[in-house]
């Protein structure tokens, strides 16, 4: 089961970040067979009160409203309206839904009855999410909430105790990192263009920020160094964002990824979650090609990458 919803494709007006792309990756993988239509399943929206688990009930309440000032639209950096508020908030709900389907596939958010018995299939997929520039207090970079956390949150709430973050768009997951600073429990590790947006970077528990221009095998050999410390941790869930901005003709990065390269880096996440049988989320996260069908195509081997199983 994958999570979509068509409502992913929210209304911003003329904007660099493409919200059709969800419906574009969706599409595709059912053009070249990856998935059949009744492989996705559409996600109700994440509650208020979830919400509250991660986000102030002062940012929540302008939200809501409207009552947002000019200062909190510039750093959201999307216009605030009723349907983007409510295309994100079922956006949140999806990526809950995914971490649901990979930790249990009988019950949602209860461990199986016996402990020992193996889980069929520990995979969630959310055709979208990874919002992960967004505060407790703040949304910024086009996220309003921070998704990972509000269902890392969840599952806590639900007893599942130890989880790790890998984070791997081409910008630093500077929420996530401020949201789980003192939370042992949560092992952020976010690898990124060190020059590059956000300006401050809250530490993580593991960051590695690359230089400009960096390439598929320098790329790949950090990463390959980073996963054992990141399995370490020993999660009972790892989520995995999937930035697809590293790419080498993205608009706002400056990395120099190719597809290939792209295609190795998340059989290196999948094969290191995979050999702990580790329950894994896998979210979108960015994406800004020049060419939109760039960034449907990586998103798209993403998800061909982990369904190989
Ligand atoms: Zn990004």
């Amino acid at each position: 089961m994958i999570v979509y919803s068509a409502r992913y494709h929210i209304d911003i007006g003329l904007h660099v970040f493409p919200t059709d792309k969800y419906r574009r990756v969706h599409d595709r993988l059912i053009a070249t067979d990856v998935c059949r239509p009744s492989d996705f399943v559409e996600p109700g929206p994440a509650s208020w009160d979830d919400l509250a688990l991660v986000h102030t009930a002062d940012y929540l309440a302008k939200l809501r409203s409207g009552a947002m000032a000019i200062e909190d639209i510039a750093q959201l950096e999307l216009p605030w309206s009723a349907e983007v508020v409510e295309g994100f908030r079922l956006m949140v709900g999806g990526t809950l839904a995914a971490a649901v389907i990979a930790t249990s596939q009988e019950s949602p958010l209860t461990r199986p009855a016996n402990p020992q018995a193996p889980i069929p299939n520990p995979l969630g997929i959310h055709l979208g999410g990874g919002l992960h520039h967004a505060f407790p207090n703040h949304g910024e970079g086009f996220c309003p909430f921070n998704d990972v956390a509000v269902a890392v949150r969840v599952l806590q709430r639900h007893g599942l105790e130890r989880v790790a973050i890998v984070d791997l768009d081409v910008h630093h997951g500077n929420g996530t990192a401020f949201i789980f600073e003192s939370d042992p429990r949560v092992f952020t590790f976010s690898m990124h263009q060190q020059h590059n947006y956000p300006m401050w970077k809250p530490r993580g528990s593991l960051d590695i920020g690359l230089a400009d221009g960096t390439h598929d095998a320098t790329y790949l050999a950090a990463l390959e160094g980073a996963l054992p410390e990141v399995m370490a941790h020993r999660p009972e869930c790892v989520f995995y964002l999937a930035g697809a901005d590293p790419y080498e003709d993205d608009q706002l990065g400056g990395l120099r990824l190719s597809k290939d390269g792209l295609r190795a880096r998340d059989r290196l996440v999948f094969d290191a979650v995979r050999s702990a049988s580790t329950p894994l989320v896998v979210v979108l996260a960015g994406g800004y090609a020049r060419r939109i069908e760039d960034t449907v195509a990586i998103h798209t081997a993403t998800v061909e990458e982990a369904l190989r199983g």
